[in-house]
């Protein structure tokens, strides 16, 4: 059936809150088994657990900061004995830390690079072994329409997540032959905690932009991230997709 992940075995970062919380549900909802990270809310992402498993699947909520390597190692090791392999992974933890350039100090850029785009390389790199052996797999990562258009206030991250599509080029590359791909989904304005703190008029521009004229909400990016994650959209490979309700970036 389409859309259908019974049996399926997920593994995603950043899934205590926003778009990672979502995302682990639409997940489960569909019948996939669902392990996925956090960084420091423990609480949260037992509560998510606790709801996924409400949907009569496996859900795992680890403790694993996806910019240590030996981290990311030891937890693919972990999921894949838990679950017998890993099927789909989403590259989704991310951070933001925006200055000017002017006022950036060099901890606020080597944080948004360890975690936005190290740590897509460190759970890439372990899990992309295990669905060579598998000979299939698909991996989705979150990218940003900052990532594209260069926003004010975040060269760091810009430069993270613009750094996505150079790196899905060439995993799909790499790893097609393997039956392995990846797409990279470049969103616009979702509603959860990152986009809250930025300031009202600020916002309200970014918004502006949108055809829709509407941020997205964290449940329909979920099941775009669900459906990108799926056999019948394996063809769409290697590429950065907009996901912005039509910003004409
Ligand atoms: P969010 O609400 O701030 O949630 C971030 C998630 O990532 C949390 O689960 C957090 O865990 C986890 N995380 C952060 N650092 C981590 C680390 N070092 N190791 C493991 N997990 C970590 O963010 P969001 O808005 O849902 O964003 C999710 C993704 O979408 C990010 O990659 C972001 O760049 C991208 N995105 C968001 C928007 C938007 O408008 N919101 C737009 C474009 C792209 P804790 O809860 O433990 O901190």
């Amino acid at each position: 059936m389409s859309g259908d992940f019974s049996g399926k075995r997920v593994l995603l970062t950043g899934g205590s809150r926003g778009i990672g919380r979502a995302t682990v549900l639409e997940f489960a909802k569909r019948g996939a088994n669902v392990a996925f990270t956090y960084a420091s809310s423990a609480e949260s992402a037992e509560a998510v657990r606790v709801e996924a498993e409400t949907y009569g699947v496996t859900a795992m909520a680890i403790q694993s900061d996806v910019s240590d390597f030996e981290a990311a190692k030891a937890l693919v090791a972990s999921v894949k004995e838990a679950f017998g392999g890993i099927d789909v992974l989403v590259n989704n933890a991310g951070i933001v830390r925006d200055k000017l350039i002017l006022q950036m100090t060099e901890s606020d850029w080597d944080e948004v690079m360890q975690t936005n785009l190290k740590g897509v390389f460190n759970i890439t790199k372990h899990v992309a072994g295990v669905m060579v052996k598998q000979r299939k797999g698909r991996i989705v990562n979150i990218g940003s329409i900052s990532g594209v258009a260069g926003f004010v206030g975040q060269t760091n991250y810009s430069a993270s997540k613009a750094a996505l599509g150079g790196f899905t080029k060439a995993l799909s590359n790499e790893l097609g032959r393997r039956n392995v791909t990846c797409v990279t989904l470049a969103l616009g304005v979702v509603e959860t905690d990152m986009t809250s703190g930025l300031p009202v008029e600020y916002l309200a521009k970014m918004v502006e932009r949108v055809a829709l004229r509407r941020p997205a909400s964290t449940a329909e990016i979920a099941r775009i991230i669900v459906n990108f994650a799926s056999e019948e959209m394996e063809y769409v490979n290697g590429q950065v997709v907009l996901v912005d309700g039509g910003t004409g970036i």
